[in-house]
């Protein structure tokens, strides 16, 4: 324990960063002009418009989209 705790800075600006469709996360890199890519999740995520469709990348790089995310199958059923 080194005892130095950075400040942690209040919202300073709202910068015009998005979050992740996935994990809700704000790391999020640009790669493209509607691409995004989450370092949350390692997924991709490609907007147009208000629509926003899932990559995952798979080990050979290629992507795969994802439909229907994992998280929405958690909390259904009884
Ligand atoms: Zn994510």
């Amino acid at each position: 324990m080194s005892g130095v705790v950075p400040a942690q800075p209040k919202r300073a600006k709202e910068l015009c960063t998005m979050r992740c469709p996935h994990c809700n996360c704000k790391d999020i890199g640009k790669i493209g002009a509607n691409q995004y890519y989450c370092w949350g999740c390692f997924m991709e995520f490609n907007v147009s418009g208000e629509e926003v469709r899932l990559y995952e990348v798979a080990e050979d790089g290629s992507l795969v989209a994802v439909d229907h995310p994992p998280e929405l199958q958690f909390g259904t059923g009884a």
